[in-house]
């Protein structure tokens, strides 16, 4: 049967795959895959979206004005350097659609986050992948070295996903300095609000007077409303424009607004909840280095297991106990930080693979 005929960039992308939930029994299962925000959402957060909901028979506020207002303020920026999108996912497809077609180069380090190598491909863009250095971090100076005169975007994830570490902001402010400026430099920060590592720093305030920096920041994790989808960019106001020119319309429903504005309003307490799980990490990648695991610093709300050819194999352990974590096939295990007790059976099970190491 003759079919229509797709753009051929299409042939190099490989298809998403979202975390799995655990395919255990009858047992309490949890979902460690997805590296999703455990709590439940906040009362007056929830009351907001209901609320909203009400009107689901209208379409949403096109300009989402109160929300990039609110953003702007929070950012210390105009609300012309505003742009937001369903999720901050939806926000980096707009950029590079801005940006980049068929012959263009975007620099990453990898391995970084999977939606990097698809939302280029769909551009025609080629992808450019730096490996991580030895501590799975950043290698700035390579990434650096890769840029040349077909490069249009270099993306930077910090803290990085799957592995963990974040970049710094002296070496982050050196490599800004060497970027030439028609280059466009993306900070991902989805897990900003996690990052404890003293070296930080703050992709707004290094973001500061350049005009070449995107910061890419989102709801889903540290606000817990992935299942809304909600993000944004924080960007020198041309490349906002440029972003919201190619934003689907209405991609934002109103129930992610107000459930944004309330979590905006709401963030003392739900910045408690973001301590709570970086002592949780903290506990969780103390109790693993004392089993006699390597774990790369964890600064978001996940940790990296590099079990090479062992990967499908660990995460086949947990999965049997309830607990799914997320394989990269010949790689390593990336493992969400969430309640108490999911940690804790994690644990159970990566100290039982520990001993049986060890014994064969
Ligand atoms: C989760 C995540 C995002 C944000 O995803 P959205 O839900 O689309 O906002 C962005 N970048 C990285 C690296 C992530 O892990």
């Amino acid at each position: 049967m003759v079919t229509p005929r797709f753009r051929p960039a299409l042939d190099t992308i490989p298809a998403y795959l979202p975390g799995k939930p655990p395919s255990a029994g009858a047992q309490t299962s949890y979902k460690l895959s997805s590296n999703e925000n455990p709590y439940p959402p906040l009362p007056g957060v929830l009351r907001r979206a209901i609320s909203a909901a009400e009107a689901m028979n209208r379409y949403p506020d096109m300009g989402v004005s109160a929300l990039h207002s609110a953003l702007a303020e929070k950012s210390g920026v105009g609300v012309e350097q505003i742009a937001s999108g369903a999720g901050s996912v939806a926000v980096f497809y707009h950029l590079l659609q801005a940006i980049c077609t068929d012959g263009d180069e975007v620099v990453y380090a990898w391995r970084s986050f999977e939606a990097y190598p698809i939302a280029v491909g769909v551009t025609g863009a080629t992808g450019v992948r730096v490996p991580l250095d030895d501590g799975a971090r950043h290698d700035l100076p390579a990434m650096q070295a890769a840029i040349t005169d077909a490069t249009k975007v270099v993306v930077v994830c910090s803290p990085n996903n799957p592995t963990g570490p974040a970049v710094r902001r002296d070496e982050l402010v050196r490599f800004l300095d060497t970027v030439p400026p028609h280059v466009l430099v993306a900070i991902d920060e989805a897990y900003h609000e996690f990052v404890t590592d003293p070296g930080r720093f703050d992709g707004l305030e290094v973001a500061r007077g350049r005009g070449n920096v995107v910061v890419l920041r989102t709801f889903s994790k540290a606000y817990g409303l992935a299942g809304l989808r909600v993000g944004y960019a924080v960007a020198p106001a041309p490349v906002a424009e440029a972003i919201r020119k190619c934003a689907l319309p209405f991609g934002v429903s109103q129930i992610a607004q107000a459930a944004a504005m309330a979590s905006l309003e709401a963030e003392e307490e739900l910045f408690e909840r973001v301590d709570a799980l970086v002592e949780e990490r903290t506990r969780v990648v103390t109790a693993l280095r004392e089993q006699g695991w390597s774990v790369p610093d964890a600064q978001g709300n996940f940790l990296w297991l590099a079990l090479g050819e062992d990967a499908v194999a660990f995460a086949q352990a947990c999965d049997q106990v309830g607990v799914s974590v997320r394989p990269f096939a010949g790689e390593g295990v990336r493992v969400s930080i969430d309640e108490i007790a999911a940690n804790d059976l994690f644990l159970d099970t990566a100290a039982a693979w520990k001993s049986q190491v060890v014994a064969s």
